[in-house]
């Protein structure tokens, strides 16, 4: 894998017309922040935080969150890190979390989990807040923030940093030079309020795990129904075009952080509906950022907005098709 990885490490992913692409890679762990170099990927679109609380046999103390984030940031070096704040609970749990409101749950996917959990547990989120503002004193500091069903759950998780923030100024210690704040898209009801949540974002990043698992009332870890709906299916390119076009005009950057970026007909209806932001696993940074190069974005966009409205019988066959024609 190492050899595949060093051989795509060089490739720019400017697509044929021109465009630079924006290929990032997904991380959880300190070292997966290797494959940043081998793989050649413009950043870490999605650092999922949670995985050193899936790992821990007891709750991570705040210093040791902090030591994380910094290995990960000098890790990183000039390459951006979007730090995820935990996304716990659902089919993440973890013991020493456990309660009687997560034990009970009968549809944990949909319960107590993400930012609910954080922000209930406030004292979980300022812990993560400080270590994050710590680890990135003097540097840029990005945060994500998991499952924003509606934009009072943003300003809510966005005040505990400020607050935290304001802390560590009155004491005079160095604050990050920049902190932006995003949301992730993965509950559908955030789409209906775009409007309302975008002046406030500086990034938005769609989790089409979650977003497909909700649109499509369908257990993403049920193996029986794995195959049953497809990414390239109208209902969710058409829902993903309509998020995209939501956005424009607002100062954000939008992207796709979840696995169906690192496909490559899937990236190829995503390029063609106008994200230009991928952030996938990392042994997919090297193919896709081959794909980008071969694809002319006027060709694509037109094929996606004819099959958008007016969708052909089967989306993945049409695809497959237009790309063996354009030698993609
Ligand atoms: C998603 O839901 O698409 C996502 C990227 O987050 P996770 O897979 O960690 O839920
Ligand atoms: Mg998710």
């Amino acid at each position: 894998r190492q050899a595949t990885y060093a051989a795509l490490r060089d490739v720019e992913p400017f697509t044929r017309c021109g465009t630079r692409i924006n290929v990032m890679m997904n991380a959880g762990l300190r070292d997966d922040v290797s494959a940043l170099q081998l793989t050649g990927a413009d950043g870490i679109g999605l650092f999922r935080t949670e995985f050193q609380f899936l790992v821990s046999a007891t709750l991570p103390q705040r210093e040791r969150q902090q030591r994380l984030y910094r290995d990960v940031l000098d890790a990183a070096g000039d390459k951006p890190v979007v730090f995820r704040t935990v996304d716990i609970g659902g089919d993440k749990a973890v013991p020493y979390l456990s309660s009687e409101a997560l034990d009970r749950e009968e549809n944990p996917a949909m319960g107590w989990r993400a930012l609910r959990l954080s922000l209930e547990r406030e004292g979980l989120l300022k812990a993560q807040a400080r270590a994050l503002l710590e680890a990135a004193a003097g540097r840029r500091l990005n945060v994500m923030f998991p499952m924003v069903s509606e934009p009072w759950e943003f300003d809510a998780a966005k005040a505990v940093f400020e607050t935290q923030a304001d802390f560590l100024r009155s004491r005079r210690k160095l604050l990050p030079e920049e902190i932006r704040y995003g949301a992730m898209l993965e509950v559908p009801a955030l789409a209906e309020v775009l409007e309302l949540i975008a002046p406030r974002l500086s990034f938005l990043s769609v989790g089409t795990n979650d977003l497909t698992q909700f649109l499509f009332a369908a257990d993403r870890a049920n193996p029986k129904l794995a195959e049953r709906y497809d990414w390239l299916s109208p209902a969710i390119l058409r829902f993903l075009d309509r998020v995209a076009r939501g956005v424009v005009g607002y100062p954000i950057e939008i992207g796709v952080c979840g696995e169906m970026g690192g496909r490559r007909l899937e990236a190829l209806a995503l390029l063609g509906i106008g994200y230009r932001r991928l952030s996938i696993t990392p042994a997919s940074v090297g193919p896709i950022k081959e794909l980008v190069r071969k694809i002319d974005l006027a060709e694509i966009s037109a094929a996606m907005k004819e099959w958008l409205a007016s969708p052909p019988p089967d989306m993945r066959a049409a695809l497959t098709g237009w790309a063996q024609e354009h030698d993609i």
